[in-house]
């Protein structure tokens, strides 16, 4: 089924049935393509190149891109639907869909007619691979601490610095780049760089033997005085960190609703094996100490959902979100990690066991809650919006 064919969506109204059938399509997809490669890909560590066409065949990317520009045209709180099913499968999974989510939207929003020809169009059709590069060797959480730099020449720009923890980094074939700019004018200007990976001084580090979410393939980025053409530049000179920024309250729906799928697959992963594991006689489901702990499970999945759906929402009818973004990331993947972990004690040694999927989904939920924002940064986005909107004393 392509989704593209079967709706006619706008981000200004989509229907309740129309988040529905996508939701549908994405959970389908999930239970019978992705989930039965998880166990395999986590092993491989490898970069599941015939999924993510099949993903892209099937119009699953660029979900709030507007159809005008080739994305699916519905809005935030569908992109998270669709984000929770896929994650369920495999988190990996959901990193592949939230980074597509990152860049194509930036396109669409900042791309001139030739840069959405030229790098959008092959994005969501799976012709090409893309990162997002943001941190570097000594900027992490302070992003206006970066030194990679853009120096102007008469014809265009000249890229030099290096990013760290790329996603995508060892197989994308282009990367959105946050430089400084280099201008005595003003110290702070930065701008978006859209760099291919076949232009001169572009080089990159091999993947990461990373914890988890091992087929998500993360590494480093060198650029060794690339030359760039002026029409590299994407958006506006000198606002690139507010560009990339603003991209990121959509990410952190994005990284919550992904841990909500993680989240979701260890609660049905512990109520499977409470029912079927038996000890003292009975089924270890019988005893209250596990039974409180697979309420707790639910209990706050539930409020992971709504939180998340809140937020999306917000972002859908353009209320300043920010707050409720972050309030989402760290409220669903601090409950993920500590269910997971909980749900884990469920299987007793079976779960510590390398194999076994709780085992993974442990190892997969522990990142959220420092990618796309630690929850740190979070919790400090969150409190000064408090402070911000308190009295202040006389
Ligand atoms: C698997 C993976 C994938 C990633 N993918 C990408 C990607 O695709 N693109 C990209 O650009 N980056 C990516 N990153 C980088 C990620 O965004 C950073 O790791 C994250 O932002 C934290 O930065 P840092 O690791 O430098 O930690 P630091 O900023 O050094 O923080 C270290 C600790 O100090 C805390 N801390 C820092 N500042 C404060 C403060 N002011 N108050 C309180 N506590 C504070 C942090 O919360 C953290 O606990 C990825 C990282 C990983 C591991």
């Amino acid at each position: 089924m392509n989704v593209n064919d079967e709706q006619t969506m706008s981000n200004e109204s989509v229907s309740a049935a129309d988040r529905q059938l996508l939701q549908e399509a994405a959970t389908r997809f999930a239970r019978e393509k992705i989930q039965p490669l998880a166990a395999e890909l986590d092993r491989s560590a490898s970069f599941p190149r015939d999924l993510y066409r099949e993903m892209c065949g099937l119009g699953l990317f660029g979900v709030t891109v507007p159809q005008e520009y080739g994305g699916v045209g519905a809005d935030c709180r569908t992109y998270a639907m669709v984000m929770e099913a896929l994650a369920g499968g495999y988190a990996a999974v959901g990193d592949y869909f939230s980074l597509m989510e990152l860049v194509s939207s930036l396109l669409a929003q900042h791309g001139t007619p030739e840069q959405r020809t030229n790098y959008l169009a092959p994005l969501l059709s799976g012709e090409r691979l893309c990162a997002f590069a943001l941190t570097e060797p000594q900027a992490g959480s302070d992003l206006a601490g970066i030194s990679t730099t853009a120096r102007r020449t008469g014809t265009g720009w000249v890229l030099n610095g290096s990013k760290l923890w790329i996603q995508n980094a060892p197989v994308c074939d282009f990367a959105l780049v946050l430089a400084r700019i280099d201008t005595p004018d003003d110290p702070k200007a930065t701008g978006v760089f859209i760099v291919d990976a076949d232009r001169k001084g572009f080089s990159r580090g091999p993947a990461e033997d990373k914890m988890g979410q091992r087929a998500s393939q993360v590494g480093a980025l060198y650029f060794d005085g690339i030359e760039l053409p002026a029409h590299a530049l994407l958006g506006t000179a000198g606002k690139g960190l507010r560009t990339m920024l603003g991209a990121l309250d959509k990410g952190r729906v994005g990284m919550a609703s992904l841990a909500v799928g993680i989240h979701q697959a260890a609660l049905d992963a512990a109520l499977e094996q409470a029912l079927a594991r038996r000890q003292f006689g009975r089924p270890i489901a019988d005893f209250q100490a596990i039974q409180f702990m697979l309420a707790d499970m639910a209990k706050d999945l539930h409020a992971s959902r709504l939180l998340v759906q809140d937020a999306a929402r917000r972002l859908d009818h353009r209320e300043d979100a920010s707050q409720y973004c972050s309030i989402a990331k760290c409220f669903a993947t601090d409950a993920a990690n500590l269910h997971v972990s909980n749900a884990l004690q469920v299987f007793g040694g079976s779960g510590y066991i390398r194999g076994f999927p709780i085992e993974r989904l442990f190892r997969d939920a522990r990142i959220t809650q420092i990618y796309e924002g630690t929850n740190q940064i979070q919790r400090i986005i969150i409190a000064r919006k408090l402070m911000a909107g308190a009295a202040t004393p006389a």
